[in-house]
Formats: structure tokens, C-alpha cells, sequence
């Protein structure tokens, strides 16, 4: 167990007397009761002492990738973050690409405190830091601390979640960050509830929250035989249309992983998606397949303004800040461009 400067948050206690007596995390749709101490459905968070997280600052791998690997297309184009993950998760996907560390609290790793993993950022001359691989919000108190350090050297905060959590960890955590990729997993409640472990709305909501603060990407993991229907996709599409057309949505191949054992999904129904979505969205993108069409081209004129091979990045057509409104245009018809740094 490590110990940090953990300042409880999002608990509750239900007085003694209750049938539910004990302590109540109310983080996340689940609204475990922890009775006696016990740990959530996360794994991570536990009744002890009134409501703690005894996995604070235990960080399981940290490393410095590209931003389009979170994936990031509008934020940063080409630029290096340092990538902090942590273990447990809140939902339970079978598909899940990260499950050795989302499904168990069991996985090796050290203590960071916020101040070594920002100092980390600034010895590195990075900018910004993502918190991601398995679910990073489930620590919640870790992450307010570390991304309020963050924020105060100047560098910026990037979510990587499924974005399951209520409203008021919502309302704390997204003022801090700068930008988010959050999974959209399906559009069915039941499913979500009944498959995954999670909420729908809570997602939508979480979703809507972000679009609304911060700059915001979307990633659908596509897996044959759970999402990929042509009904469901469109679901999908409809509602981040109805969020923002300009939000950049992630169509991503599925790997054989966890109890998962269906092959990867096809590069033809992933690309297939991606031109229905093409009616509704103004930029999608495929991730996990081979294509050579993933480029952000200026829908005003056709320049291309961020090409992109596999990681290698270039903003040929990207013109910074020109009239001096802090807005990126592009460089052959100054279009004012959704693309943020
Ligand atoms: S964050 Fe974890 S402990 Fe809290 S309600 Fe959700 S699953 Fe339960
Ligand atoms: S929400 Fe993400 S980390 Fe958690 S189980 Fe699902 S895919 Fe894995």
C-alpha cells in the first residue's frame, strides 16, 4: 500500500443504523456501499477510515508517446505527452485492450506524487500530460491534485476515459483538464449496463459536459458482433452530431483481447463506417487499420493541413494565429480550422 496527501472527496457516509450503513462512494454511477472497508467495484477506492484510496500515486507505467496515440488529431498536432497510467477500472469490457491492468489492482508499479510527475513533465520538456491506459478517473482525488499542479507550471491536462462517472466528479475534473478522448463503447443503456458495467447516460452527459469546456475527441472501439450494426453506428453518429458535427471521432479496429477471441475487426467495416459517418461528421478517423486517408484536410478548400503517417506527423497546411485571434487557419484560404494547441 502507498500512502500520499489523499484528501477524500467523493464518499459518503451513511449513518450507522441503515440497512447500507458504512461509507458510500458516490464517484461514479456504481454508488458503491463499502461497507467494513471493503473496496468498490473498481477496486480502487475503499470505505477504510471514511472513505480512501489506497492505491493513490500508484502509478503502473508512465511514458512519453505521441499525442495522436491517446488519440488526439485536433489537439497539439505532432507534439510529445507524457503518459501516466494507473490499474482498476469502473467498467468491465470484455474487449478490453488494457484488461491486465483495468481488471486488477494487482499489477506492479511505484509511487509518483503530483510533484514528481510534474516535475517529470518540465525535465522533459513536455507540455502536457495524459492520464490514461486503464481508467484514470476512479482516481479522481490523485488526479485534481496532479492536474492543479500541472495547470499551475503552465502545462496542460489530457483525459483519456470512459467518461462513467456523475456529475459532480464531472464538474470538478473537466474545468481542469484541456482536452479529452472519451469512449462512446455503444449507444444501448442495456448494454452498458449489462455488459459493460456502466451508464450510458452518464457517458452522454459526461460527453456533453466536455464538449461544452473543453476540446473534446470520441473513440468507438468497433467489435464484431457488439457494436458494429448499422443501426447502432448510426445511433452513435446522430448523437455526436447533435453534440457538435466538428467533434473528431476515433472508428478504431478490435484486437482479440481479454475474453474476446473473435477476430480483428475488418479494415472494410471500419472504413465502411467511416463513410457513413461522413453524411453527419465533419471529421473521422480510423485507428488499428491500415489507411491512407487519414489526413485533416481543409473542408474549404481541400489543402491538406495535418498529414499523418502511422505517428509521423506534419501541419503542412496549419498557419498559426495569423490574425493574431489566437485561431489557426489554414495557409492556402485562412479557414478558420477546429484545431487547438
Ligand atoms: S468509483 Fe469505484 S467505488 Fe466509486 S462508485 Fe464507482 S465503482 Fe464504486
Ligand atoms: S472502460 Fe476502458 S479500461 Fe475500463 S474495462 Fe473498458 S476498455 Fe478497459
Amino acid at each position: 500500500m502507498f500512502l500520499g496527501a489523499f484528501t477524500p472527496k467523493f464518499f459518503e457516509q451513511v449513518p450507522i443504523g441503515q440497512a447500507d450503513e458504512g461509507v458510500r462512494c458516490r464517484l461514479c454511477p456504481h454508488r458503491c456501499a463499502l461497507r467494513g472497508g471493503a473496496a468498490g467495484i473498481c477496486g480502487v477506492r475503499s470505505g477504510e477510515g471514511g472513505g480512501s484510496l489506497p492505491f493513490y500515486g500508484r502509478v503502473s507505467s508512465i511514458a512519453v508517446d505521441p499525442i495522436e496515440k491517446k488519440p488526439l488529431f485536433h489537439y497539439r498536432p505532432g507534439e510529445s505527452i507524457l503518459s501516466v497510467g494507473f490499474s482498476g477500472c469502473n467498467l468491465h469490457c470484455p474487449f478490453c485492450q488494457n484488461w491486465r491492468i483495468s481488471q486488477t489492482t494487482e499489477t506492479a508499479g511505484s509511487f509518483v506524487s503530483p510533484e514528481e510527475l510534474v516535475a517529470k513533465a518540465l525535465a522533459l520538456g513536455l507540455e502536457q500530460i495524459a492520464y490514461t491506459y486503464s481508467e484514470p478517473l476512479v482516481h479522481a482525488e490523485y488526479l485534481i491534485d496532479c492536474m492543479t499542479l500541472a495547470r499551475s507550471h503552465g502545462i496542460a491536462n489530457v483525459l483519456v476515459t470512459n467518461g462513467c462517472v456523475n456529475g459532480e466528479a464531472a464538474g470538478e475534473i473537466i474545468p481542469l483538464a484541456d482536452a479529452a478522448n472519451i469512449d462512446l463503447k455503444c449507444f444501448s443503456s442495456r448494454t452498458y449496463r449489462k455488459v459493460l458495467g456502466g451508464s450510458l447516460s452518464a457517458v452522454k452527459d459526461f460527453i456533453k459536459a466536455s464538449a461544452a469546456n473543453i476540446h473534446t475527441e470520441l473513440t468507438t472501439l468497433v467489435v464484431p458482433g457488439f457494436n458494429d450494426s448499422v443501426e447502432e453506428i448510426d445511433l452513435c453518429v446522430d448523437f455526436i452530431a447533435s453534440v457538435s458535427c466538428e467533434i473528431p471521432w476515433h472508428i478504431s479496429a478490435c484486437h482479440p483481447a481479454y475474453k474476446v477471441k473473435t477476430p480483428p475487426t475488418k479494415a472494410e467495416t471500419i472504413l465502411g463506417i467511416k463513410k457513413r459517418a461522413g453524411k453527419k461528421l465533419l471529421y473521422r478517423y480510423t485507428g488499428n487499420i491500415k489507411d491512407d486517408d487519414n489526413d485533416t484536410v481543409c473542408l474549404n478548400c481541400g489543402y491538406v493541413l495535418i498529414r499523418r503517417n502511422g505517428y509521423v506527423v506534419k501541419t503542412p497546411g496549419l498557419a498559426k494565429k495569423i490574425e493574431n485571434d489566437g485561431k489557426y487557419r489554414c495557409r492556402r484560404c485562412g479557414a478558420v480550422l477546429p484545431v487547438k494547441y
